[in-house]
């Protein structure tokens, strides 16, 4: 590669000398000439000269005038100035005005010329270096001071006998003191005793502190909540030289921090306590967060759900829909409200009623609120509602019945006691004239008209049950005997043994329960077993709201299977030829038990025969 010799500018008037210099130093440097100061003037204009050696005896413009313009062109340009003994005393002054490298008296020797040349172009090129230096120093401390203006943090250099020794300018802003006012002094003017020692327990220890927390005191004796960072500087050789500080001021985030806390209490109190069941999930249903009402109907714990996902708890026929749900939630951002059902923990059902909102979070990742409520309560509510409805109509289409049954058969006794009247007048009055049959269609007709005698009878008995309705004190024993007397000639036939044990005396309504006890007791009369003596045991047990009675036999038993038929009126499981009867002697009892608030069923009695259960209430 070609060195670039450096180029210098030789000005002088006389040719002759021009060309002796540019012989000597052309080998050196590249050598520019000039034989008038205006010509000089022209060549700096052209090249990047570095040095000039001028006369100063020229005429039109001496040396240093020439040299004046020159510098303040290219201040960094070197110059030798050549004198003859006359021109010192304007010399010495004019050196210290344009700043001139050396003068030389004429005639020169060219070895010294040649070490002043090599010493003027170090300087040119030191110079350059020091600019360069300083430039990249001063952009430097621009950048620094620039960093601490925007982050407003405090710098702190202390020396190795803990004096501040530097401070950024940020120090007044947030602490009050002008940098002169605490360089030189010890860290005491920020910091108590107690917390200094602390600090530097932990520099010692670990060379840094990193973010270390303490209050500082400003100028005007208020606190500051501060984060120290802090760095022990040590030269190569491992001395101490002093500790570097970085003090960042976080009282206002300290502060906004506390907000923050106490109103995320006061929310997730109020989430806690709410009475609703809250849930935040991501878009795949992973649980996030949800509250105590949440985990209680759902009947997993706050832990447990957060390993869970959202589709856990739906069962599997809500799916379809809940995917729907979602992706308009996607569009709309929010949706419901909407029942569906959830999946306890212990694995039934319930339902909700849901709310969803989308909401980001931290970091912009969409997630979904949930506001559900376990609805269980309220939809039994609407349950009860109805039923009790349902029984209100069904009392009212009863009553209607009842009417309708009682209208019937008592209208229906006037024909028929006109048919038995005229039966009756035909048998006495035309039984001859009749012919041989005759008896035998009169005995059928007398038959069929008792039959349906008994059948209104018990159907208006039926419907008017409870008709007239008065309770009074009913003493069980004394209707038991009373019962007797009435059927004393069937137990008589029977062979028939009633016995009773603890039978109380009741509120109730005493026809209506005669009625009932005639009914059973006949019954196990007249389902005795054939040649078997019938037994029948009757007691009472004393409940918490009433009484349970029981009507034991020993008769021929009730086929399981007809358990319930048998209340069911005019159902009968034999045929009148075998045991009289219309099949409504149950479905009074019923009837009249469900008057007394009460149930009545049958179970078999385990040594063949039935047993007969009511229940009174009694309050
Ligand atoms: P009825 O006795 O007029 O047939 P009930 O309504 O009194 O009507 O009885 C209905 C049916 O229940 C009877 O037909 C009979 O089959 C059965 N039953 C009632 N009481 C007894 C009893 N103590 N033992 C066996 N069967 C009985």
């Amino acid at each position: 590669m070609k060195i670039e010799k450096l180029k210098i500018l030789y000005v002088d008037d006389e040719a002759s000398n021009i060309s002796v210099f540019k012989t000597v130093f052309n080998r050196h440097y590249h050598i520019l000439t000039a034989q008038s100061a205006a010509k000089g003037l022209k060549i700096l204009e052209q090249h990047p000269i570095r040095l000039i050696i001028t006369d100063q005896r020229m005429p039109n413009m001496s040396g240093i005038e020439f040299l004046k313009q020159a510098k303040q062109k290219w201040p960094d340009i070197k110059s030798i100035l050549l004198t003859g003994y006359a021109d010192i005393e304007v010399i010495k002054e004019a050196i210290n005005d344009i700043g001139i490298f050396r003068y030389i008296n004429k005639p020169f020797d060219f070895r010294e010329m040649k070490s002043t040349i090599d010493g003027a172009l170090q300087l040119y090129q030191l110079d350059i270096d020091k600019n360069k230096a300083s430039i990249v120093l001063k952009e430097k401390a621009n950048k620094f001071h620039n960093i601490f203006k925007f982050i407003n943090d405090v710098f702190i250099r202390v020396d190795n006998d803990g004096f501040i020794e530097m401070i950024s300018p940020s120090v007044y802003e947030l602490f009050g003191y002008k940098p002169e006012e605490v360089i030189g002094k010890g860290l005491k003017v920020f910091m108590n005793e107690k917390d200094r020692n602390n600090g530097l327990l932990q520099i010692k220890e670990t060379g840094s502190s990193n973010n270390f927390e303490t209050d500082l005191y400003t100028k005007d004796n208020s606190l500051l909540h501060v984060l120290i960072n802090s760095r022990m500087q040590r030269d190569e050789d491992g001395i101490f030289l002093g500790i570097e500080y970085l003090i960042r001021d976080v009282t206002a985030f300290k502060l906004q921090q506390n907000t923050l806390a106490e109103h995320e209490l006061k929310l997730k109190r109020f989430l806690d306590n709410a009475p609703v069941g809250i849930a935040l999930n991501n878009m795949q249903g992973k649980f996030i967060e949800v509250n105590r009402e949440f985990s209680r109907f759902t009947g997993y714990s706050v832990n447990e759900l957060n390993n869970l996902s959202y589709w856990d708890l739906t069962p599997d026929e809500y799916h379809a829909q809940e995917q729907i749900q979602f992706d308009s939630l996607e569009k709309n951002n929010a949706f419901g409200s909407y029942d569906k059902e959830y999946i306890h923990k212990n694995g039934h059902r319930y339902p909700v009623l849901l709310n969803r909102v989308k909401i980001n979070g931290k970091n912009g990742e969409a997630l979904i609120w949930s506001a559900v409520q376990d609805i269980t309560k309220q939809k039994k509510a609407e349950g009860t509602i109805e039923i009790k409805k349902a029984i209100t109509l069904l009392e009212s289409k009863n009553k209607e019945l009842e009417q309708f049954a009682y209208i019937v058969s008592h209208d229906l006794q006037a024909p028929l006691n006109t048919i038995s009247s005229f039966v009756g007048l035909l048998e006495e009055e035309c039984k001859d004239k009749l012919g041989d049959n005759a008896d035998i269609y009169l005995n059928f007709i007398r038959q069929s008209t008792k039959r349906m005698k008994s059948l209104i009878t018990g159907l208006l008995e039926y419907s008017t049950i409870g008709s007239k309705r008065t309770l009074e004190k009913v003493n069980c024993n004394e209707l038991l005997s009373l019962i007797e007397d009435d059927l004393q000639v069937l137990i008589h036939e029977k062979g028939a043994v009633v016995t009773c044990e603890g039978l109380p005396e009741i509120q109730a309504y005493p026809t209506e329960m005669k009625q009932l006890f005639q009914n059973l007791i006949g019954n196990a009369l007249k389902y005795s077993q054939p040649d078997v003596f019938p037994i029948i045991h009757i007691s009472a047990k004393k409940q918490d709201d009433g009484w349970l009675f029981k009507f034991k036999d020993n008769g021929i038993g009730i086929d399981e299977k007809f358990k319930e038929e048998i209340f069911i009126i005019f159902q009968r499981l034999h045929n009148k030829e075998d045991y009289e009867g219309d099949g409504i002697g149950l479905a009074h009892c019923k009837k009249i038990v469900e008057l007394h608030k009460g149930e009545i069923w049958v179970e078999p009695n385990p040594n063949t025969g039935s047993v007969f259960y009511f229940t009174i209430k009694t309050n």
